[in-house]
């Protein structure tokens, strides 16, 4: 990269200010509950409280107080306009401003907002994927308020928009979004859920949420090697670029010191998230240089997700102020850690129950027993779909390399509950828990640590981590709410299986032990059918890979092999029956996310073919005619310039190969046009035909003089901070 291209090291961002008062801040820019109980009247706050916390059916009627009151409030902030904002299947956010500005007869304006325009709007639904749902003369697309997430106010600078989350779907009514799915499985988890609890004599339960907490991995780099790079602007990923001579082979970045304008920036996502009143709680460094996470303290599901959006959001709006740019993709840089997006995931009880907490003694914990099996159970039943869920042209590039779970799903249980598994297994119940116990440091000044009863386990893409299970899989730029929809769905369907098997061995009114024996049959059965799916070793191995096969587990690589398994008999049975998609709403969801793999490599190969063809090229023939030219010059004074040559000869035959390797690229992509399997064509013909030209390209990097190198390196934009 040109030496006078130097890091725009901007650090003050916002400005310098006094430190954050969390407590006063926090929701500030949310229309929360407290807000709403000091405007709303009290039979209106009633009722949208039975609906935000008992599920209760929204009323119509008090549309036109919340709507008032909402606007008010939004008014008082400085908003001028307000939006609908709802997540098409493009995975991101959809907002269309309009303003609450109505014209009167006097010739001036008033702010207006009615029930009306809070419950429904009718943006154009067209130009948003539909995957075959609606033909693009259909072009009606309705969004529905729904108020169990709490509107907020997003501010840029002196504009303040009202944001009302929505659900968006079509003329038809079905499902264009990813929030309607994921509320009709959290019912439907929720339903499965309190029968379960009910016939396992808990009875108080009135409501059972699906809980998310959702760990966030990023990159940033500084904002001035971003605009040198069309790799990035395009496609948020470095497509050439060689490796930096040191890596994180030190294991020196995580958890190491927060550098200073990271630091800064961080503070200002916090501020911001805040006020949004997303819970941040924990920060810190990531493995690869360059690499961070933020993680909220878990929610409700539904809202969880939305916070999730506003996190990838002000992450990205917050880098820019500090003259940084962050990357949300899972694999930016090639052979350096990638990032994911940890989905934690529970259920909860309105009684302040958590269904996944073992104790100390889970041998005993019928509760959890039965809970935690039906995870197990759903795991192993639809692994296809989880890997499904997941699947992206983005995360095949994680998912498998440099510390990154594999493509095959499995469950890491660790060792305590693994025992009481095994035990259950074999003798239809367990007898003991292994102890959790101390851990002395082998000195008096430190204190005893009480010990988890089960170690950690990087290498498991679905790893019980102490109360709750980690979906590690997932992608860092992708929405949560697919996999969770899924989480759901399948989670409620083996509850409901477990439930009926446990009601035909229940008879009437049993006592305490005939329930034990009833609960430990009906688990003994799930577990010993699905307990291929448990996992404890090493996933990152070739042995485990051997392992699964014999296992009869999946091993779906790639988009392409995953995606169909959104529609396979199992997944659709799942969905129907539980009415969180129809055949119809899966097959849409398979067919945008294969065109959504395709125009993604697609565009990449492009840039590939760009970058390499008007960039490296160049410089390399330059670097080329530079050297041929001292050596002819050379001749004069009679030197052999023996060195100079064999450069030239090795530069030379470089640019052969890359020119080689662009033709190749150039045809496979000339392939795709007649080719009816576009997918397939992107993964066996285009992304290896880019993997040439990336390794020429490579290769080049390493011999063509610095300053003529017209990309910024691995080097700088992984460690100048
Ligand atoms: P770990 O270090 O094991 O990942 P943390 O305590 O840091 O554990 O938790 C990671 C995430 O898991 C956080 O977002 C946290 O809020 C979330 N989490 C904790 N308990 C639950 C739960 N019951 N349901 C969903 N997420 C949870
Ligand atoms: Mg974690």
């Amino acid at each position: 990269m040109p030496s006078t291209l130097s890091p725009t090291l901007r650090m003050n961002g916002n400005g310098h200010h006094a430190p954050m008062d969390v407590e006063k801040i926090f929701g500030q820019n949310t229309f929360g509950l407290s807000e709403m109980k000091a405007r709303l009247p009290k039979s209106v706050y009633k009722h949208l409280l039975a609906t935000i916390q008992d599920g209760e059916p929204i009323n119509v009627e008090v549309a036109d107080a919340i709507a008032l009151a909402m606007k008010e409030w939004a008014v008082e902030h400085g908003a001028t306009h307000y939006t609908h904002w709802f997540q098409p299947l493009t995975g991101r956010t959809a907002e269309k401003h309009d303003s609450f500005i109505t014209p009167n007869e006097g010739g001036g304006a008033m702010a207006e907002f009615s029930g009306k325009n809070l419950f429904q709007g009718e943006p154009d639904a067209s130009s948003f994927p539909s995957g075959g749902l609606r033909a693009t003369f259909e072009a009606r697309g309705y969004t529905a308020y729904d108020p169990t997430s709490p509107a907020f106010i997003i501010k840029h600078n002196n504009v303040a928009t009202l944001c009302i989350p929505t659900a968006f779907a079509s003329w038809t009514g079905e499902a264009l979004d990813h929030k309607i799915p994921l509320l009709r499985s959290m019912e439907a988890l929720n339903k499965q859920a309190k029968r379960a609890l009910s016939l396992l004599g808990d009875a108080d339960v009135a409501r059972v949420t699906a809980t998310l907490g959702s760990e966030q991995e990023y990159f940033l780099i500084d904002e001035s090697f971003f605009l040198e790079r069309p790799d990035l602007l395009v496609a948020g990923r470095t497509l050439l670029g060689a490796a930096p001579p040191r890596g994180q082979e030190m294991d020196d970045h995580y958890f190491g010191t927060i550098p200073e304008r990271v630091m800064a920036f961080m503070n200002a996502v916090e501020e911001e998230l805040y006020k949004l009143g997303v819970p941040v709680a924990t920060r810190h460094n990531e493995v690869a240089p360059g690499q961070y996470e933020f993680a909220p303290i878990f929610e409700n599901a539904n809202v969880a997700a939305d916070h999730q959006q506003l996190m990838m959001m002000t992450l990205q709006r917050m880098a820019s102020r500090f003259g940084l740019v962050c990357l949300l993709h899972e694999k930016p840089f090639a052979g350096v850690n990638g990032s994911g997006k940890h989905c934690n995931f529970s259920m909860g009880t309105d009684t302040g129950m958590n269904l996944l907490e073992p104790g100390e003694t889970p041998h005993e914990n019928l509760l959890f027993l039965f809970f935690c099996t039906a995870v197990i159970q759903s795991v192993h039943r639809h692994q296809g779909l989880l890997r499904a869920t997941i699947a992206t042209a983005a995360n095949d590039h994680r998912l498998g390399a440099n510390e990154a779970p594999p493509a095959i799903l499995s469950i890491f249980l660790g060792d305590q509950l693994t025992d009481v598994f095994e035990q259950i297994a074999e003798h239809g119940k367990a007898a003991s828990s292994k102890a959790s116990g101390f851990l002395g440091l082998g000195t008096p000044v430190l204190p005893h640590l009480p010990r988890h009863a089960g170690d950690r386990n990087r290498t498991s893409p679905f790893a019980f981590t102490g109360n709750k299970f980690e979906f590690r899989a997932v992608g860092s730029s992708q929405s949560v709410s697919l996999p969770l929809t899924a989480l759901n769905t399948i989670t409620a369907e083996a509850i409901d299986d477990l439930s009926t098997k446990l009601e035909a061995k229940l008879g009437k009114k049993p006592n305490k032990q005939a329930l034990e024996n009833a609960v430990h049959d009906v688990i003994a059965d799930a577990i010993r059918a699905s307990k291929a799916i448990i996992f404890n070793g090493d996933g990152y191995s070739d042995a485990w890979h051997k392992e699964a096969e014999k296992r009869g587990l999946l091993n779906l690589k790639t988009t392409p092999d995953a995606l169909p398994q959104l529609t396979s008999a199992s997944t659709v049975e799942a969905f129907t029956t539980y009415d969180v998609l129809s055949e119809a709403e899966l097959e849409s969801r398979e067919e945008i996310l294969t065109e959504q793999y395709v125009m993604t490599v697609n565009i990449e190969a492009a840039t590939t073919e760009n970058m390499a063809q008007t960039m490296v090229l160049p410089a390399a023939v330059r670097y080329l005619s530079e050297l041929i030219d001292t050596a002819a010059r050379g001749n004069d004074l009679g030197l052999s310039f023996g060195g100079t040559l064999e450069t030239a000869r090795e530069v030379s035959a470089l640019i052969d190969d890359l020119k080689a390797a662009l033709g190749k690229l150039e045809k496979s992509r000339v392939a795709l046009h007649a080719s009816k399997n576009e997918a397939k064509t992107m993964k066996d013909k285009v992304l290896p035909a880019m993997s040439d030209v990336r390794a020429a390209c490579d290769a080049l990097e390493g011999v063509i003089a610095d300053d003529l190198w017209p990309l910024p390196s691995y080097r700088e934009m992984l460690f100048i901070k």
